[in-house]
C-alpha cells in the first residue's frame, strides 16, 4: 500500500473513504516489522491500532483533530506515560514513564497516534547513533552508512517511511545533522519555544524538542501545536506560536551567508558547489544575498562541549542505581551501589562526558573553562544577533559531508567536529531547519540549513517553503 507523504494528502485520502486510519496504521506496523535499519526499538502495536479505530470514528463524525493521519515515532528520550523510556542506555533498563511530555500530550490531543519508540545515541550524546545500548541504526540510503545522531532512529524512520513524523531532541544538532544524512526535513525551534517537560535532560540550556517530517508544512504544524506556555517548564515562552499554515508572500528576503562556513576546509566540494548554485538561484529570483564575517567558527565546538558536558555531569547525577532503572548485582552499600551501577550502566561516551563536565566545573578549572565558555557563548550570541539584524535568515551547510560509514570515525574529537555547523543555533538559542538539498554523486542525500532570529519560526518556515516549493 502506498501512503502519501504529507499529512494533507493523507487526510484527503482518508476523507475520500478509500482507506481508513486503521489500514494506514497496519501498513506502517508491517513496514516497521520488516525494516532492517534498527530505527524502531519498540512498536506500540495494539494501542496504536485501537487508537486508529477510535479516531476513525471521530473522522466519520467530523470531530477529529488537526493531526489526524500523523503516525509519530518518539525518540527514546521523550516521555510517554506508562511506556518504557531508556535514552538508549542500560542505566534506564526497565524504567517506565509516569507522565507524558507536554509536547506529546499536545499532539495526542490533536489525534496524532504514537506508534513506537526510536533508537538514538545514549542520552542524546553522539553524531552517528553508534552509542546506543540497542546497537547502531543503519541509514536507509546506504547499508553501511550511519544515519547521523543523536536522533538517528527518528531520521531513519521517517526517511524509510516507517512513520510520517518523528520527534527528536536537538542539543547541538541531533535533529538537523541526521535529517541531512537521511534526506528529510528536521527542525530545531528557538530555545524556549517548546516545553522540555518530559524530555530527558542532557544540556538543559541547549536542549529543545523538535520534529522530523517529509514536508515543511508538516514540520510547521507540529512545531506550532507543540509550542507554548507550560507550567512545568519555566523557560518556555508564552509568545503566540507560529501560524498553523505557512503564509506564502511574494516578498523578497535578505539572506546572510557567513563566509567562513562556505570556506571551511573540510566542506565537501560537491556540497559547497550545490550550495553556491542555490545562492545564485535565490539571487536571480530577487532575494538579497549578503556575505558576512563570522570570526567564531572555530570556537563553536569547544564552547559547546565545555558547556554541555558541564550541564550533563550535573543532569546525569540522578542515575544512581537507587532511583531509576538499572542497579548493579554487586550492590553492598550506598557507595558500591552508586559506583557500580553507574560504571556498569553508562556507556563509554557518556562516561567521558561526565568526567569532562566534572573537570571543567572543578574548583581549580572553573574560571578557565566554564566561565570562559559562558563568556564566549555571549559573544557568539551577540554576533549572531547582529548578523540577523539586517538579514531574515542565515543560510549555512548542515553537515560538512554526506553520511560516513558505520565504524569509520573512532576518535571522539573528529566525531565532535561533525557538529561544527549545527551547534551554532543551540549556543545562540535560535531556531534552525535542515532541508534536503539534493543527492551527492555518491548517491547519498545532504541538507542545507537555515537559521533565523529568536521566535522567528514563521519566517524560517516561509523561506523554507520557498526552497522546497512542492511542499
Ligand atoms: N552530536 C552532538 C553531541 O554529541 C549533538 C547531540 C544532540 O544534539 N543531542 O553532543
Amino acid at each position: 500500500m502506498d501512503i502519501p507523504e504529507s499529512l494533507t494528502d493523507i487526510q484527503k485520502l482518508i476523507n475520500s473513504g478509500n482507506t481508513t486510519l486503521v489500514d494506514i496504521c497496519q501498513e506502517y506496523i508491517s513496514r516497521i516489522k520488516t525494516s532492517k535499519t534498527n530505527a524502531f526499538i519498540e512498536i506500540f502495536e495494539k494501542e496504536a491500532l485501537l487508537k486508529a479505530e477510535e479516531i476513525q470514528k471521530k473522522i466519520i463524525k467530523n470531530k477529529s483533530g488537526l493531526l489526524v493521519g500523523a503516525f509519530v515515532g518518539l525518540k527514546d528520550n521523550i516521555c510517554y506515560k506508562d511506556h518504557t523510556l531508556t535514552a538508549s542506555s542500560r542505566i534506564l533498563q526497565g524504567f517506565k514513564s509516569m507522565f507524558s511530555a507536554t509536547a506529546v500530550e499536545k499532539i495526542i490531543n490533536e489525534d496524532a497516534i504514537i506508534i513506537g519508540r526510536l533508537n538514538c545515541d545514549e542520552f542524546a550524546m553522539g553524531s552517528s547513533n553508534e552509542n546506543s545500548f540497542y546497537g547502531p541504526v543503519k541509514n536507509p540510503n546506504g547499508e553501511n552508512k550511519v544515519p547521523g545522531g543523536s536522533s538517528g532512529g527518528s531520521a531513519a524512520a521517517v526517511a524509510e517511511g516507517l512513520c510520517n513524523i518523528a520527534l527528536g531532541s536537538d542539543t547541538g544538532g541531533s535533529i538537523r545533522q541526521p535529517a541531512s544524512f537521511c534526506g528529510v526535513v528536521g527542525v530545531k525551534p528557538t530555545y524556549g519555544r517548546i516545553s522540555r517537560n518530559g524530555l530527558i535532560a542532557y544540556g538543559s540550556s541547549f536542549d529543545q524538542i523538535g520534529v522530523f517530517s517529509k514536508t515543511v508544512q508538516d514540520a510547521n504544524i507540529f512545531i506550532s501545536i507543540m509550542s507554548g506556555n507550560d507550567n512545568f517548564d519555566s523557560t518556555v515562552s508564552s509568545r503566540p506560536a507560529n501560524n498553523k499554515t505557512i503564509k506564502i508572500s511574494n516578498k523578497k528576503f535578505n539572506i546572510g551567508i557567513p563566509e567562513e562556513y562556505l570556506n571551511f576546509e573540510k566542506l565537501d566540494v560537491e556540497v559547497s558547489t550545490k550550495i553556491k548554485s542555490l545562492i545564485d538561484e535565490l539571487e536571480n529570483k530577487g532575494h538579497k544575498i549578503e556575505y558576512l564575517k563570522f570570526p567564531f567558527l572555530k570556537y563553536l565546538v569547544p564552547t559547546y562541549y565545555v558547556l554541555t558536558t558541564a550541564e550533563a555531569s550535573s543532569n546525569l547525577a540522578r542515575y544512581d542505581g537507587a532511583h531509576f532503572g538499572y542497579r548493579t548485582k554487586d550492590a553492598k552499600d550506598i557507595n558500591s551501589t552508586y559506583e557500580k551501577s553507574r560504571s556498569e550502566g553508562f556507556g563509554i561516551e557518556v562516561k567521558r562526558r561526565i568526567m569532562l563536565g566534572n573537570f571543567v566545573l572543578s574548583s581549580g578549572y572553573y574560571d578557565a573553562y566554564f566561565t570562559k565558555a559562558q563568556k564566549v557563548r555571549r559573544l557568539i550570541k551577540e554576533k549572531t544577533e547582529q548578523m540577523l539584524k539586517r538579514n531574515h535568515v542565515l543560510l549555512l551547510p548542515t553537515t560538512p559531508t554526506t553520511a560516513f560509514n558505520i565504524g569509520e570515525i573512532k576518535d571522539p574529537i573528529s566525531m565532535y567536529l561533525q557538529d561544527i555547523f549545527t551547534v551554532h543555533a543551540n549556543i545562540a538559542g535560535l531556531p534552525a531547519i535542515s532541508l534536503p538539498l539534493g543527492k551527492h554523486s555518491n548517491s547519498l542525500p545532504f541538507g542545507i540549513q537555515l537559521m533565523a532570529g529568536r521566535f522567528e519560526e514563521e519566517k524560517l518556515f516561509e523561506i523554507s517553503s520557498l526552497l522546497m516549493p512542492k511542499n
